[in-house]
């Protein structure tokens, strides 16, 4: 198969196009047809899609009632060719090795979109973190550092937060590492306190590039930010901040949600006013001036921009059908699967993926790991020009490339991220 014809004409010569939606299946059926398309052979591929390491770790806690619990650990570490492993720790419950098999996979992928020289790696535990108290997190998340000290390091592997996770996490992880070896070890972990190293930023850091690159799509269609409603399913570390971001530079914030139900307001939420609910209940749920809508309805609203950036698989063959949004940026890992894909390009709907979108996170990682390995600290305002220059600059390679070969912005987006994967695999060759 190659990649030469539509968008559209791609997605349905997919080889391995299968029903099974799971995250593993959507990175493994990504991932054949950019081989496809690249015309690498099998030996390749095989590598490419093989993770080089995996911890499975057995994390036992005892609960503040003194009842003992056990979960499931993981850190895989799915490409080291251009530098050390990178990537988040999940806290969910369903959380399990194949997950992480393909969130590992798609961190290497973003590391060369962006053009970090890290290679890809993601870790989680089985757990539901809003059912443990913070001193029970604690426990969890020292225990689970300790389990995989051996494999992690920075020089070897950089852990950061993601779903379930925060800068508190961070703190904890770094602190246990540099407790056992005997001295503080900022670089191990990013996304900490600024208290311990952290970078200005960091926390805002993957909403402002979804932001940035929602601009330069719209761009190529002459659409100002200003002009454009959006919906944004999820109000998280990821959603919350990027609903501030899109009203503060001018577009209608029409429609957010969280795990409870969603809120809409046709003329645009008070976003300020909805951050200030969400933090005194909870949730975006109960906002006045505003409707309530639930997840399904948010996906189908009738808005120019569409950001899912909560779980994976929500835009499937069931709902993606519903997209009328003529934008999805996608702020989540995963959220689209292979079917959903499909279908969202047959209806043409432009796709920003995921590991193109929600990059900016791991390019402020990458910052504030340099900034911790040269003990010497940026201001805000460098960083934020230097994570706009190199988002714009993804996002121009990448959209070069997919009108060059007519092809997706994701399937562009994969082929450079695979491509620098693999070249720095050859250059190195094979040991022994
Ligand atoms: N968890 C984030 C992601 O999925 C950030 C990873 C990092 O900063 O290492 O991209």
């Amino acid at each position: 198969m190659t990649l030469t014809s539509t968008p559209t004409t791609l997605v349905a010569d997919a080889p391995t196009l299968t029903a099974d939606a799971s995250p593993l299946a959507t990175a493994h059926s990504q991932l054949t047809r950019v081989v496809a398309h690249l015309g690498y052979d099998e030996g390749l591929h095989q590598m490419l899609a093989t993770p080089r390491r995996e911890t499975h770790v057995a994390v036992p806690l005892r609960r503040d009632s003194g009842e003992t619990v056990l979960f499931h650990g993981f850190r895989v570490q799915h490409n080291v060719s251009r530098g050390p492993g990178k990537g988040g720790l999940r806290y969910h419950p369903s959380v399990d090795i194949d997950e992480v098999r393909a969130l590992a996979m798609w961190m290497t992928w973003k590391c060369g979109i962006v053009d970090l020289p890290y290679g890809g790696a993601k870790g989680g535990i089985g757990i539901d973190p809003r059912e443990y108290s913070a001193a029970e997190l604690e426990r969890v998340t020292r225990r689970y550092t300790s389990e995989i000290m051996p494999v992690i390091g920075p020089d070897t592997d950089i852990m950061a937060p993601d779903m379930g996770t925060d800068a508190q996490t961070m703190a904890w992880v770094m602190d246990t590492y540099s407790v056992n070896r005997g001295f503080t070890i900022p670089a191990v972990v990013t996304g900490k306190p600024l208290a311990v190293g952290g970078s200005l930023g960091r926390g805002t850091a993957t909403s402002a590039g979804i932001v940035h690159v929602t601009a330069a799509a719209l761009k190529e269609a002459d659409v100002p930010l200003s002009e454009v409603s959006v919906a944004i399913q999820g109000f998280g570390k990821v959603g919350g901040h990027a609903a501030t971001i899109f009203a503060d530079r001018g577009a209608r914030v029409v429609a957010v949600s969280d795990q409870y139900g969603g809120v809409r307001a046709a003329d645009g939420l008070d976003v300020p006013r909805l951050q200030q609910h969400v933090e005194a209940t909870g949730s975006v749920v109960g906002f006045d001036d505003a409707d309530p809508i639930t997840n399904a309805e948010l996906l189908a609203l009738d808005v120019d921009v569409l950001v899912p950036a909560a779980l994976e698989g929500v835009l499937d063959e069931s709902t993606a059908p519903a997209v009328r949004a003529r934008w999805v940026v996608e702020g989540a890992n995963g959220p689209t699967t292979a079917r959903g894909d499909q279908i969202l390009a047959d209806n043409g709907v432009i796709v920003v993926p995921d590991v193109l979108a929600n990059a900016g996170g791991v390019v402020v990682s990458y910052f504030e790991w340099v900034q911790a390995n040269q003990t010497y600290w940026w201001s805000e305002q460098e960083i934020a020009e230097k994570l706009a220059r190199r988002m714009s600059s993804a996002y121009a390679d990448v959209s070069a490339l997919a009108r060059r070969d007519g092809i997706s912005l994701r399937d562009a987006a994969l082929v450079i991220g695979v491509q620098r994967t693999a070249e720095a695999h050859e250059t190195r060759g094979l040991y022994p």
